[in-house]
């Protein structure tokens, strides 16, 4: 198909600081932890790694801080073939971080600092426009400051790139000023927080969305976990069927769904089929532990299309 895709996310990049507890201090106390992990996330990096793995190339502009996460952080996005030419450290920052504990019952309790991306401004963006205007798709989420993220948008219409935003964390916008993107991605509690109305069945999200499309909004695909996605346009709403597995783990499972969809459309392939083989990708993350961790590369998931087409004979399209 051509040369590769190129996808551009301007976004988060954080550190995931676990600590498996069994059980969680209560204020003033020190108890011992059982274990520790550091990992690389934010949904910003988690995107721009799904849209690698699925052998894009992928630039990232990003703002990490000047600790011993943020030249790890780069470190880590370079080894993954990232271009970090516009991943840069700001001084006397903190890098975004998440601590979040984990008790012997699974539960967990997050804190999430976002440091060094609540810095990554307009102005930014539009040093690295050089570099943006290369690009296919960009991709946004809301894990930076929501004046870069409508900037973004902005830029990407007047130069007629294709933008996607996955409004995470959900929260309230001006719709107007997100209406130029050709995706709006939530999911069920991200179209609430935006849509400003209950999602808890495909009833509720072909409704939300069909809302947001009257508000001007041009493509909206809702996620719906395990029932799979919405897509809802002037063309009418139809529901992406799941794939059917074991999940273990549905961490990143959005973000796996996203850079994977934006690379399959740059591509060139239908939305239908992006969106059938994103739906797939995604699904395939849940079976595996932790966000970045689960995300398969294209070999591997051209196997897994191989492997279900010779086992059923059908969903043939995510192979198409
Ligand atoms: P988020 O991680 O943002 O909450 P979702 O949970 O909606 O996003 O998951 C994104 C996509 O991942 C879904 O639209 C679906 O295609 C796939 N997915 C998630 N969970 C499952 C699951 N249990 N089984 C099959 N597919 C899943």
């Amino acid at each position: 198909m051509g040369r590769s895709p190129r996808i551009a996310v301007v976004g988060s990049a954080n550190v995931d600081l676990t600590t498996f507890v069994h059980r969680f201090p209560k204020p003033g106390e020190t108890v011992f932890g059982k274990e520790f992990h550091l990992g690389f996330g934010g949904k910003g990096a988690n995107q721009a790694v799904a849209a690698r793995r699925c052998s894009a190339d992928v630039l990232m502009v990003a703002r990490v801080g000047d600790d011993l996460f943020g030249p790890a952080t780069i470190e880590h996005l370079k080894a993954e073939g990232i271009d970090t030419a516009h991943v840069q450290a700001v001084a006397n920052t903190s890098s975004g971080v998440a601590p979040i504990l984990v008790d012997e019952t699974g539960q967990n309790s997050i804190l999430v600092v976002k440091g060094a991306n609540d810095l990554l401004m307009p102005a930014d963006v539009d040093l690295a426009s050089g570099a943006l205007f290369q690009a296919d798709c960009i991709i946004l989420q809301l894990e930076i400051p929501l004046e870069t993220v409508y900037h973004t948008i902005e830029l990407a219409q007047s130069h007629g790139i294709r933008c996607i935003l996955n409004p995470a964390p959900g929260q309230r916008l001006d719709l107007t000023r997100i209406a130029a993107v050709d995706y709006l991605i939530p999911n069920e509690s991200e179209a609430e927080a935006i849509g400003g109305m209950a999602v808890q069945s495909s009833e509720d999200a072909a409704a939300c969305a069909e809302g947001l499309l009257d508000r001007g909004l041009q493509r909206v695909v809702i996620t719906l976990g395990s029932q799979g996605a919405l897509v809802a346009g002037t063309d009418g709403t139809r529901v992406v069927p799941p794939f059917p597995v074991e999940a273990i783990d549905t961490t990143g499972a959005g973000d796996a769904f996203i850079g994977s969809f934006a690379t399959f459309l740059a591509e060139g392939r239908s939305e239908g089929d992006a969106l059938e083989r994103a739906s797939l990708y995604a699904a395939l993350s849940t079976t595996r532990i932790g966000a970045q961790t689960a995300f398969l590369d294209r070999a591997a998931f051209e196997k897994e299309i191989e492997r279900r087409k010779g086992v059923s004979g059908g969903r043939a399209g995510a192979g198409s």
